[in-house]
């Protein structure tokens, strides 16, 4: 049972105050208590499938049950992969939630480092049979941690590909408007239903988790996109329709060219 560390004292006065202050210091107290009980759910939630299918596949192969082969050798280590890969996406959101991230501001050109990441994913495309293309002439200035942004773009971008079928088209744009730098990573792909709009951005959430397994997504990545925006003084908004396709837009400050800092 949750203790109550509430206070009650009547009156108006400075002993009321302090009382009223002291409540709501136990409810965020409280408030960060419950967050983290629900983290370790959460995690051991996402965890206990993969790591108990794991354990089964051991067991076999000892038992002499499962025949080993390179196949069952490739999908388990693919499944610790997927594992590792949820274990630093956690540690990034924990540091980021307790604002301990560090970032390392310098004027980086959206453009350019959305121009950088494209050519990094054009491999991934290609094996996907997916067009993407970016349309980033004019220069835009933000004041960024070009690791974490690159992080951010890699997210959207990776996403992009992976939910869009063969054929289909992923185009990244960046435009300087109204004191803002945006970009849009927009896809002709399986869209997002409406009613799931506004959980895509959510902690482990994901529309159709065997797709997801199977691309050997983490489900937080869209969660530590928008922090990392956030903690950039920006935001980042989805549009999507379902069997049309989906956009990402993410607005930054515009800030000093490079020259000029
Ligand atoms: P994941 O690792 O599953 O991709 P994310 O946090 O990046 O985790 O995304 C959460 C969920 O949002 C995805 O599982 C998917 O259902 C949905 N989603 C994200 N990006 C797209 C997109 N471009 N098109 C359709 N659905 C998307």
């Amino acid at each position: 049972g949750q203790l109550d560390a509430r206070v009650r004292i009547k009156g108006a006065g400075e002993l009321a105050r302090l009382g009223s202050s002291f409540n709501s210091m136990a409810e965020a107290v409280q408030q960060s208590e419950e967050r983290q009980r629900r983290l370790v759910a959460d995690v051991a939630h996402e965890m206990r499938t993969p790591l108990s299918n794991l354990r089964g596949y051991l067991e076999g192969l000892s038992d002499g049950v499962i025949e080993p082969s390179r196949e069952l050798f490739v999908s388990l280590h693919e499944e610790t992969m997927l594992q590792s890969r949820i274990l630093d996406d956690l540690q990034v959101l924990a540091l980021a939630e307790a604002g301990d991230l560090g970032y390392t501001r310098t004027p980086i050109d959206l453009a350019e480092l959305a121009s950088l990441s494209v050519t990094a994913h054009r491999a991934v495309a290609a094996e996907a049979q997916v067009a993407l293309t970016v349309d980033a002439s004019a220069p835009a200035w933000v004041s960024a941690d070009q690791d974490r942004i690159r992080q951010v773009l890699g997210n959207l971008l990776t996403n992009a590909i992976r939910y869009t079928d063969r054929e289909g088209q992923v185009l990244v744009r960046v435009r300087a408007e109204n004191g803002e730098a945006v970009l849009t990573v927009q896809d002709t792909g399986v869209g997002i239903a409406p009613g799931d709009l506004p959980h895509v951005f959510d902690r482990f959430w994901r529309a159709d988790p065997a797709r997801q397994r199977a691309t050997g997504g983490t489900g937080l990545g869209l969660t530590i996109a928008q922090r990392i925006v956030a903690d950039h003084g920006g935001r980042i908004d989805v549009e999507s329709r379902q069997h049309v396709g989906t956009t990402f837009t993410v607005r930054l400050p515009l800030s000093t060219p490079a020259s000029a800092a």
